[in-house]
C-alpha cells in the first residue's frame, strides 16, 4: 500500500462540483481508499488563463501501481468532459498525482513529483493542510504572493 496525494483542479462550469464528483470518483477506484481530503481553495490563474480555480488536495491509500493510477485519473478527468484544446486551457477537470510514496519517478508520461508543485500555492497550501510533514515553511514562503483564499 502507498499514500498517494493528489491535485485537484477546475475552473469552468460548476467547479466546487466537479470537485465533490472527483473524490467520489477517487474514493471508489479499486484497490484505493481516501484517507483525507483539504479545505476547497480559490485561487487566481498562475499559468492558465480563466476564471480563478478550485482546488483542493487528496491522499490515498492504494495498491494501484503509479502509471495505473494516472490513467485512473485520466479516466475520472474524461468522464467530467475534460478537453485539451491547447497549454493550460482553462479545464473541467484536472488531476495530477502530485507524490506516491517517496517514490521518484521521470518517464514521458509521468514524473513524480509533480515537477511544477513546488512553484504552486493552490497546491503547497491545500497539501501542507494535510500532510504538513511533506511541505516545509521554507516551500510555503516561497508561494506567500499568490493570490488564494481557504473556503471551508
Ligand atoms: P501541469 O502538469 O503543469 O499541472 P496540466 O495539468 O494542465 O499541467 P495536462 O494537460 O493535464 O497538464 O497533462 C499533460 C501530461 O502530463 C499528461 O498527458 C500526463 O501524461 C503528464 N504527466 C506527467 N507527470 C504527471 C503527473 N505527476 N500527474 C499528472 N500528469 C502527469
Ligand atoms: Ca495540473
Ligand atoms: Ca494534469
Amino acid at each position: 500500500m502507498t499514500i498517494a496525494f493528489i491535485g485537484l483542479g477546475a475552473n469552468l462550469g460548476d467547479a466546487p462540483a466537479a470537485l465533490r464528483t472527483a473524490l467520489q470518483a477517487l474514493a471508489a477506484l479499486p484497490e484505493t481508499q481516501l484517507l483525507r481530503t483539504s479545505p476547497l481553495y480559490r485561487s487566481a490563474p498562475v499559468d492558465a488563463t480563466g476564471p480563478d480555480f478550485y482546488n483542493a488536495v487528496a491522499a490515498l491509500q492504494t495498491r494501484l501501481a503509479p502509471l495505473a493510477l494516472l490513467r485512473a485519473l485520466q479516466a475520472i478527468e474524461q468522464a467530467a468532459g475534460r478537453e485539451r484544446p491547447y497549454r493550460n486551457a482553462p479545464r473541467t477537470l484536472d488531476l495530477d498525482v502530485l507524490l506516491y510514496g517517496d517514490e521518484r519517478i521521470a518517464t514521458p508520461e509521468l514524473t513524480v513529483p509533480h515537477p511544477r508543485m513546488g512553484e504552486r500555492a493552490f497546491v503547497l497550501r491545500p497539501l501542507a493542510d494535510i500532510a504538513p510533514e511533506r511541505v516545509s515553511a521554507a516551500q510555503l514562503a516561497a508561494v506567500a504572493g499568490q493570490r488564494i483564499e481557504v473556503l471551508n
